[in-house]
C-alpha cells in the first residue's frame, strides 16, 4: 500500500465507528481531501488533538481502496488565539465553510488553501481588522470566478457615480444600468470594496466605521447569491 505524505487545514471532522474518525481538510494538492483518522476517539490517542478544525497539519497518509488513512500529523500552525474568542470562532467558521464549499475533491486548490491560511493568520494576530472576512469574501468570489465588478459598471463598464448593486448583474451598476433588483448603495461602499479586495489580507486599509458594516452585508449577500446557499456560520453573527 502506498504511503504519501500531504498538508492541510482541517475543515470539519465527523464520528465514523466505534472510535474513529472522518477528518475533511483542504490541501493545496488534492483540494477536498477526506481520511481516517484512527482510534482517535479513544483518550489514549496519539493525534487526536491536532486534528481539530482550523489546525493547519503535515499528513501522512495511506491509500485505501475507498478512503485514505491518517498514519502520522504533524502541527503546523494550531491558530490558538482563535480558539480562545468567540468572535473569532465565528469569524474563521466562515472562512472554513466557504473554502469546503467551493473545494472540490482531487482538484488542486492552491489559491483557495493559501487564501484560507492567511485569514487565520491575520485573525489569529493582534485585534481581528473589521473588514478582514469582507476582504476574505471578495478574494474568495474572485477564486470562484464571479469577482464583483466594483470600480466600473457590471451593465456599460463606465466608472462614473455607481450607485446600485446587483448580486445578478455581478456588481455595482451605474443609474443608466439600474435593473428592478437592484439596491442603493451608501455612496463610497463600491470604492471601500475595491480597496479591501486588493489589498493583502495582513495589511488592510485603515477602517471606515460608517462603511464596515455594509460593506460585509453586501459581500456577504452576494457570496450567497453566487454559491445558491446561505453561510450557516454568519448566521451566529446576527444573533
Ligand atoms: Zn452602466
Amino acid at each position: 500500500m502506498a504511503l504519501y505524505n500531504d498538508t492541510g487545514i482541517v475543515l470539519r471532522s465527523y464520528s465514523f465507528g466505534e472510535a474513529d474518525k472522518i477528518v475533511v481538510l483542504i490541501s493545496p494538492n488534492r483540494g477536498k481531501l477526506r481520511a481516517v483518522a484512527k482510534g482517535v476517539r479513544k483518550t489514549k490517542s496519539r493525534f487526536g488533538g491536532r486534528l481539530e478544525t482550523f489546525a493547519h497539519v503535515d499528513l501522512v497518509l495511506y491509500e485505501g481502496r475507498n478512503l485514505d488513512t491518517i498514519t502520522q500529523v504533524s502541527m503546523i500552525e494550531a491558530f490558538t488565539t482563535i480558539r480562545a474568542d468567540l468572535n473569532r470562532v465565528v469569524t474563521a467558521g466562515t472562512m472554513i465553510e466557504v473554502a469546503d464549499v467551493v473545494a472540490q475533491e482531487d482538484e488542486p486548490a492552491r489559491r483557495l488553501f493559501l487564501l484560507l491560511q492567511r485569514g487565520l493568520r491575520a485573525l489569529d494576530g493582534g485585534a481581528p481588522h473589521p473588514d478582514l472576512l469582507t476582504a476574505y469574501l471578495l478574494k474568495a468570489a474572485g477564486i470562484m470566478g464571479v469577482a464583483p465588478a466594483l470600480e466600473h459598471c457590471a451593465g456599460c463598464g463606465s466608472e462614473g457615480r455607481l450607485t446600485r448593486f446587483s448580486f445578478a448583474a455581478g456588481g455595482a451598476l451605474c443609474e443608466r444600468c439600474r435593473t428592478p433588483g437592484s439596491y442603493a448603495l451608501r455612496a463610497g461602499v463600491t470604492g471601500y470594496l475595491a480597496s479591501a479586495a486588493a489589498s493583502d489580507l495582513a495589511l488592510l486599509p485603515e477602517p471606515d466605521p460608517a462603511m464596515t458594516g455594509e460593506a460585509l452585508g453586501v459581500t456577504r449577500r452576494f457570496v450567497e447569491y453566487h454559491l445558491e446557499r446561505r453561510l450557516d456560520s454568519m448566521a451566529l453573527l446576527d444573533a
